[in-house]
């Protein structure tokens, strides 16, 4: 379902959403289930705004015979302009957290990373972002301090930490900032804890953000 505006606590706030700024690996255990080396530095990708979805309303599977991935992530919204900043002159540029799935063709991305081309066909598909509404920042404690969880039809999936990020947020957004600046209404997304798989149309989801600070019901519907 397409995104139209960012939803800070009932408030739809003015920014576009230029580009959804991306890290791989950012947690051991998820790099270890993929069969994936831990990075030295963040593994940085982009999806573009046609990404963008939002998760409270159906997750629109794409209109394609492969394997649909989810992976639940942190996401930050950027409230100001960000270019090649310091970690710790980053904390005033997060406007607000929230959730975000990570949609990945997986059998394909593992063919592009095989032959070493980028990943775009398989992460970069339309819909292939859903994004949760936002708390504001002034709610955020924390930011190394949040559990993030999903189930599916019931069953926990996914249940992270995000003390467990291998860079943790400040230091990302300044580590994205040093090769793209980020501008008002971006959106960065953190990475995956472990417990990856496949969606299926039907399937009912629930995420949860800091034990329900946030909690997002919704459902997959086929393509
Ligand atoms: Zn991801």
């Amino acid at each position: 379902m397409s995104y139209s505006h960012h939803w800070v606590s009932g408030q739809s706030v003015p920014w576009a959403l230029s580009k959804i700024v991306c890290v791989g690996r950012n947690y051991a255990e998820h790099a270890k289930e993929l069969n994936n080396p831990i990075p030295s530095e963040p593994l940085l990708f982009i999806k573009p705004s046609t990404c963008a979805a939002e998760l409270e309303q159906a997750i629109q599977l794409p209109a394609v015979d492969e394997a649909v991935h989810y992976e639940t992530e942190l996401a930050l919204l950027i409230g100001e302009r960000v270019c090649k900043a310091q970690p710790q002159q980053c904390a005033s540029a997060i406007a607000g957290i929230g959730l975000a799935l990570d949609l990945t063709l997986r059998q394909r991305q593992s063919e592009l990373k095989a032959k070493g081309h980028p990943w775009e066909l398989a992460k970069a598909f339309d819909g292939a972002c859903p994004l949760s509404r936002w708390l504001p920042g002034e709610q955020i404690g924390d930011l190394q301090a949040l559990t993030l969880s999903l189930s599916i039809n019931g069953q926990l999936r996914q249940s992270g930490d995000t003390g467990h990020m291998l860079t943790p947020c400040l230091s990302l957004v300044s580590a994205i900032s040093q090769h793209f600046t980020l501008l008002p209404g971006d959106v960065v997304i953190t990475g995956t804890p472990a417990g990856v798989g496949q969606l299926a149309a039907g399937d009912k989801l629930e995420l949860s953000l800091n034990n329900g600070q946030l909690q997002i019901a919704t459902e997959v519907i086929g393509g």
